[in-house]
């Protein structure tokens, strides 16, 4: 199956990332990792309010209690959109001034997964941490390269994680009482005729969309046979992340990047950096959001 996608922003991101749906308001929560803002767009009125967040920002997602937990260069962060108020929770690395924070999101028992990634390319520097309800930090992976997707099964047993250097979707056996993973494995690897594997989410059937940096669509994959079901055909090479929602989770959120594209590219791709909509005709699931205490 092929869908397309249509631009709902233009927004021009420099690296637009981590779509997350928050369901109460009808808005979706966004990064632009590079511009170092926060994002909240209202498909509505079509309005996207932007926070300056002064540092680089990876990831952010809604607490239950409300605010927002955010993971950005120099760790966790409580940010209260309302107030504009920051406060600083803890920084993991604060020993790696060159690590900083990229994809992350909420497990369905409400802990935050966030990973890091060198900001000067390179090795395997980055790690997956794990933000618990009572803010206590485990480093759960580690010689990570490129921290990107994360999703866990509406069972609850196995959660799915993208190394993207590795161009592998792993899968982990995950306790949802401890928050424990174990028993790495790898459950797809993209084929090289695909872009390299960046934010990831996951569908009502257990079936995987993947963004591809550098392939210009997002792909659906079956986890369990590797077998790649479908793709949503994007007008610009550097496909980010996606997420479902709306008011049926019918329809798919697409975050997209410009960095690194020469003028003559960007020629060629003017929507490059814009938030896209699909409506594959499957349902998502509604996101996990923090359920520790906020503020
Ligand atoms: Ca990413």
């Amino acid at each position: 199956m092929n869908w397309k996608a249509e631009c709902i922003l233009d927004a021009k991101a420099t690296l637009g990332e981590g779509p997350v749906w928050d369901h109460r308001e009808g808005r979706l929560w966004w990064v632009d990792i590079v511009g170092e803002s926060i994002h909240r767009f209202d498909p509505v009125s079509g309005a996207d309010d932007v926070f300056d967040f002064g540092q680089q920002v990876g990831a952010v997602v809604p607490c239950e209690a409300g605010g927002l937990v955010v993971a950005a260069h120099h760790g966790f962060y409580y940010f209260d959109p309302a107030e504009n108020a920051l406060t600083a929770w803890s920084d993991p690395e604060s020993a790696i001034e060159t690590n900083r924070f990229n994809d992350g999101k909420c497990d369905p028992a409400g802990r935050f997964w966030a990973g890091t990634m060198s900001t000067e390319g390179g090795g395997a520097t980055g790690s997956l941490y794990r933000l618990d309800t009572d803010r206590s930090v485990t480093r759960m992976v580690e010689d990570i390269t490129v921290s990107n997707g994360l999703a866990w099964t509406a069972d609850r047993r196995t959660m799915y994680y993208i190394d993207t250097r590795t161009r592998c979707v792993f899968a982990f056996d995950y306790d949802f009482e401890s928050g424990a993973i174990e028993n790495r494995r790898v459950a797809i690897e993209l084929p090289e005729d695909h872009g390299s594997p960046d934010g990831m989410c996951i569908d009502s059937e257990g079936m995987l969309w993947v963004a591809e940096w550098g392939g210009w669509r997002i792909t659906r994959w079956n986890p369990d046979t590797a077998e790649n079901l479908g793709q949503i055909d994007l007008p610009c090479a550097r496909v980010t992340s996606c997420a479902f929602g709306g008011p049926n989770f019918d329809q798919l959120y697409i975050t997209s990047a410009r960095t690194g594209l020469d003028e003559e590219a960007l020629k060629e791709q003017p929507l490059a950096g814009g938030l896209f909509l699909a409506t594959p005709g499957v349902t998502g699931v509604k996101a996990d959001f923090y359920t520790g205490t906020a503020g």
